[in-house]
């Protein structure tokens, strides 16, 4: 809620500031100086702000990014030469190029995870540095490109760029704020906060990544088009030079990285530092000098940038209470409903699949880790319309089992089918859109982002128009209220997911598995850790799904809930389960009382039941 407050307050402040700029050059229209320093500054906020994009909400740090300067640059230039036209109507062209380079160069490296990216970028821009200067018949090589100075006159000359530039931060941050805003901005903070388990809800990370990359760099391109007007002569040294990503950087890191205003606060400010050091401090190595310095200072003290340092202390001073309650009852809680644009998993699916047919197909699947057989030729059958319960003890596989079905993991040999489809190739977010959900037995919510986000988040599938889709208003948001009603929650929606209690935890990520309109639920542990009041909700919500249509697999160890919730029961051990059928027969089954439940459930003489159903509820360990 107080995000929520403080979002208007943040617009009204850039507002007044973007009113203030727009006059600056009205009011005080002779000194080209501080319109020059100022100018530098909107076109480091132009990067900061785009490489934020990709760096900030992706969490993809760019370390080459100047580099899509240097390519608008170059565009605009080599095209105004040989056309004979004004640099500045092709700009857009070289932020066209820029985002071309980006996807291509996007597409090989985002396919991986982690650092390979950082390195890479790096490469590249060294690369364009060195093809610029070698491809002497397009770029003039080391001499460079002399272009025509502006048709305006002199006295003004830097205020049309000034007006250039400010346009185009207003459109490079009004950009970001509609990304962020949409679905495609929360899977990019979900690949940064957890990026296996953004695709376990549906997200294509590699297509969201390549998309972000090519976003954050139309702008930095186009805006290298009105400055190759700007300097009227562009090298390769100066267009493809290291310290310019680095300042980016920097600027990003300072503000806040993943703010929206973050970059550009931080921008103006590393803009005026480095023009102080270049007026006082004696040229540009002293400025290499003062940046390195400046980025060990803010790593090590504002490790999250000055904007979120600020709110963070501002929250402090500001708490505002929010109702936690964990008794049940005392939250309002919706009855389930399914969504109206999807169709609702019903009885009889698309395949034409009637109720007790075979949903999810296990075939002969094992996974070795090492010399350990986690996964030993198992084999499963989840029917369409059932709770199935997979107990066993601890280290039988199970987790490793849900993995394997899901995608997180890759099997070492068998076949998994689902909804008579193979499945055990796809990449887990196409399982996640053939109606595939799950949960994680230690919860993996997106702690930084708010509970809402957190439900808004999943792709039921891969359609454009689901990815743009507005996450905050509309009715994905409504959706996700809606959820959240479901399981109780609905008062939490404005919180950091991360300072919610580990039985809400629970309940949130069911919720948001259901953004999915999933077919199939596999629960890991859903009551481990739960507070009593809590589990009774957990059972109903699972009930009235299932009633609903939903399908479930769950590992539980709470065997009273097991027996009374689930129909068949299957029981893992070693990796493979030695025993199904439906509970009353399970926990007669010596083999079962053998391996995992113990003589707390051997039937007493003359008494068809177990001894202490209390003592037999196992704790979940890990
Ligand atoms: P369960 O969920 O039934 O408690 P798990 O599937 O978590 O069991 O684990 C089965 C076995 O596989 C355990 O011995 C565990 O230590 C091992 N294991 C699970 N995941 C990994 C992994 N990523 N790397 C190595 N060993 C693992
Ligand atoms: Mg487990």
């Amino acid at each position: 809620m107080n995000r929520l407050r403080a979002v208007p307050r943040a617009h009204l402040a850039a507002g007044l500031c973007l009113v203030a700029l727009l006059l600056y050059p009205v009011v005080n229209p002779w000194q080209p100086y501080p319109q020059a320093v100022m100018l530098l500054g909107f076109l480091l906020a132009i990067q900061a702000s785009s490489w934020n994009i990709i760096a900030g909400y992706a969490g993809y740090i760019s370390l080459g990014h100047s580099m899509f300067l240097g390519l608008g640059s170059y565009t605009a230039g080599i095209l105004a030469l040989r056309w004979g036209v004004n640099p500045l109507w092709v700009a857009p062209i070289g932020g066209v190029t820029a985002v071309v380079a980006a996807v291509l160069i996007g597409s090989v490296v985002l396919r991986t995870r982690g650092h390979a990216f950082v390195i890479i970028t790096i490469a590249m821009l060294l690369a364009a540095q060195i093809l610029a200067i070698n491809s002497k018949s397009l770029t003039q090589g080391s001499d460079g490109i002399t272009l025509d100075l502006p048709f305006w006159d002199r006295d003004f000359q830097n205020i049309p760029f000034y007006y250039l530039f400010l346009v185009l931060l207003v459109l490079t941050v009004l950009f970001s704020a509609w990304l962020r805003s949409t679905k495609f901005g929360t899977g990019l903070v979900a690949i940064r906060e957890d990026e296996g388990k953004a695709a376990s809800i549906g997200v294509n990370t590699t297509r969201f990544k390549i998309v972000a990359y090519g976003a954050s760099a139309f702008f930095i391109g186009t805006a290298g088009g009105v400055y190759a007007y700007y300097l009227t002569f562009i090298n390769p040294v100066g267009s493809f030079a290291i310290l310019g990503s680095v300042t980016i950087v920097l600027a990003a890191l300072a503000g806040g990285r993943g703010t929206l205003y973050g970059p550009v606060l931080g921008a103006f400010i590393v803009n005026l530092v480095s023009e102080a050091a270049t007026v006082y401090g004696g040229g540009s190595q002293s400025r290499v000098l003062l940046f390195g310095f400046a980025l060990v200072l803010v790593v090590l003290f504002l490790p999250r940038g000055i904007l979120p340092t600020v709110e963070a202390w501002w929250r402090r001073r500001h708490p505002v209470d929010v109702e936690y309650t964990d008794q049940a009852g005392a939250l309002a809680r919706a009855p389930v409903t399914t969504r109206e644009r999807a169709p609702a998993p019903a009885a009889t699916g698309p395949e034409g699949a009637a109720e007790g047919e075979i949903l999810l197909d296990v075939r002969g699947v094992s996974k070795r880790f090492g010399g350990l057989t986690a996964v030993d030729d198992a084999r499963l059958t989840v029917r369409r319309g059932t709770i199935t319960a997979l107990i066993g003890p601890n280290g039988s596989g199970k987790t490793t089992l849900f993995n394997l079905i899901s995608g997180g993991m890759a099997a070492d040999s068998g076949e998994i089918w689902f909804g008579g489809r193979r499945i055990d190739a796809m990449r887990p977010w196409e399982r996640a859109h053939l109606g595939l959900g799950r949960t994680y037995q230690v919860t993996r919510l997106f702690k930084e982002m708010t509970v809402q986000e957190n439900v808004v988040a999943p792709l039921p599938d891969s359609r454009p128009r689901t990815m743009f889709a507005g996450g905050v208003h509309g009715h994905e948001a409504a959706r996700a209220r809606e959820l959240l009603d479901i399981v109780g929650l609905g008062r939490l929606a404005g919180e950091r997911a991360g300072a919610l209690s580990y039985g809400q935890q629970k309940l949130v990520e069911l919720a948001q598995v259901l953004m999915l309109e999933p077919k199939l639920i596999l629960l890991d542990e859903p009551a481990g850790g739960v507070n009593p009041s809590l589990l009774g909700r957990l059972t109903e919500v699972i009930r009235e799904l299932n009633d609903d249509g939903v399908t479930f697999l769950i590992v539980e160890h709470n065997i009273p809930l097991v027996l009374d919730l689930c129909d068949p029961v299957v029981v893992f051990s070693h990796g493979t389960p030695i025993a199904e059928g439906p509970p009353g027969r399970i926990r007669e089954d010596p083999l079962v009382l053998d391996a995992y439940l113990g003589d707390d459930w051997r039937p007493a003489a003359g008494d068809g039941g177990p001894r202490t159903q209390g003592a037999a509820t196992r704790e979940a360990v890990q």
